[in-house]
């Protein structure tokens, strides 16, 4: 009988969760371990598996004893680096009913109900962030699928793109070479990659606006026009609404003109920053999205929904599906055979998927418009008190401040990456280093719920301590 051992070990789960949840909340846990030597889970746990079944409840023991005191706990409040990776209990409470219902839903007839609950929640959610309604699955030609990251629907529009460009010739000859990507040095590093994995090679890297990290538009012009005389094929640019780096916005509205002017796939990832648009005050972030053949924001990092959660809309579902449809005889069926129903394997990478829709359903749900736009201003306030505060510091300097994000530096290099390697080893909190300009900075991206304006003022008097003579040492 395994399902009574199952109710109460999942009971002892919550307890643990929620216990776990309220430790962060109270910051009775370190963000990170930074003496933990590379290796230490290896050792820690056995070379081979059991022969014999184990108990759930002693396995959950020895997830706490063993895997949780190794991990980073991106859910803490002081854990600012990188983009944030959003939770809540919805997000959570869909997760494990969608692994009870164990449902695969790779085609409308394996999952018929997956398959409608993904196209109605990313109609709501396309809605609600005031996309153009030809993303909308009742627009006949858009619709939009959940991915599992940023990095897939990229390489997915990509696909489409390169679909589009070579009117399908790619399916049968490969790349030949000819078709190019574009995008800036501040696009994320998952584009450079699509475009490898998609055969193209390296893409053509576009220029920034002077003293900006905005794709400069003339310059996309020009690129279109050297690759198109030397015998390239442009097939998509990717343009960013808010970048890694500083939370960039590219100028959509001058991109899509030359992207339609020029019969070239646009796609927006708007990974972090574009969830804010779910508030009115944000909406210009998508100013000119219009002209965009696909667009993508990750639910999982500003949604208080869990990861993996991406979701992606085109314009044009006829080419992505028509990039990526094989179909073997095992899978065909009637339905699909009508063209009325969505088969979601034609819009992702691999054949087979969870029921992805539950999470963002209950996600929405739960929270509604309201609380997932308190959410977004809640922590674009907390970053507004930490950016007023490095601002008023002397040795500090902003870098820049958008949303969430906030990027500074100290008076030079040195310092700064000085004051860099402090920081990475107080376990009281996590910060990201980068550069901007060539010259070194340090990123906090601000996006925990459990985070209070206590705790950024603690989390700014640690850095002081850090950058003061004497360092980290002098007491607070
Ligand atoms: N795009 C942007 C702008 C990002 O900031 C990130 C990650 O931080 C990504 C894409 C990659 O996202 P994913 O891990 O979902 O592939």
């Amino acid at each position: 009988n395994e399902v009574e051992p199952f109710r109460a070990a999942v009971h002892e789960a919550v307890d643990r969760l929620v216990g776990h949840w309220r430790a962060l909340a109270d910051e009775r846990l370190p963000v990170t371990r930074p003496g933990r030597a590379p290796g230490a889970t290896v050792a820690a746990l056995p070379a081979l598996p059991p022969e014999q079944g184990e108990p759930l409840d002693r396995i959950l023991q020895d997830t706490w004893d063993t895997v949780v005191p190794g991990l980073v706990h991106w859910q803490h409040p002081a854990f600012l680096a990188y983009y944030p990776t959003g939770n809540s209990p919805a997000s959570v409470l869909a997760e494990l009913v969608t692994a009870g219902l164990g449902v695969q839903g790779m085609m409308w007839t394996t999952g018929p109900a997956a398959t409608e609950l993904e196209q109605v929640v990313t109609d709501w959610l396309a809605q609600a962030l005031g996309l153009p309604g030809h993303f909308l699955h009742t627009s006949g030609n858009g619709g939009g699928v959940i991915q599992d990251s940023a990095s897939s629907a990229v390489l997915v529009a990509v696909v489409a793109a390169l679909h589009r460009a070579s009117r399908g010739r790619w399916r049968d000859l490969g790349t030949e070479g000819r078709y190019r990507l574009y995008r800036t040095d501040q696009a994320n590093s998952c584009v450079a990659k699509a475009a490898r994995v998609a055969g193209l090679g390296e893409s053509t890297v576009v220029p920034t606006l002077p003293g900006t990290a905005r794709m400069d538009p003339r310059a996309l012009r020009e690129r279109l026009a050297a690759d198109r005389a030397a015998g390239g094929v442009p097939a998509i640019v990717v343009a960013t609404v808010g970048t890694t780096g500083t939370c960039a916005v590219d100028p959509l509205a001058d991109i899509g003109r030359i992207c339609r002017e020029e019969g070239v796939w646009l796609h927006v990832d708007a990974a972090y920053a574009g969830p804010a648009a779910l508030c009115p005050e944000f909406r210009w972030l998508n100013d000119g999205v219009g002209a965009a053949d696909s667009y993508a924001v990750n639910a999982h990092k500003w949604m208080r929904t869990g990861t993996p959660c991406n979701v992606m809309w085109t314009s044009d579902r006829r080419s992505l599906t028509e990039a990526m449809s094989v179909s073997p005889p095992y899978l065909r069926n009637e339905a699909s055979d009508t063209g009325a129903v969505v088969d979601y394997r034609d819009w992702q990478i691999p054949l087979g998927r969870p029921m992805r829709a539950l999470k963002l359903w209950y996600v929405m749900r739960a929270h509604g418009l309201q609380g997932l736009r308190e959410a977004i201003r809640h922590d674009v306030r907390m970053a507004a008190l930490l950016a007023e505060l490095v601002a008023a510091e002397a040795g500090f300097h902003l870098v820049t401040h958008r949303l969430g994000l906030v990027v500074f530096r100290l008076d030079t290099d040195p310092r700064t990456r000085e004051v860099a390697r402090s920081l990475a080893g107080d376990p009281a909190l996590l910060l990201s280093s980068s550069t901007v300009d060539g010259r070194p900075v340090l990123r906090a991206a601000l996006g925990s719920p459990l985070l209070t304006e206590a705790t950024v003022h603690r989390v700014w008097r640690t850095i002081r301590r850090h950058a003061a003579p004497g360092g980290p040492t002098a007491s607070e």
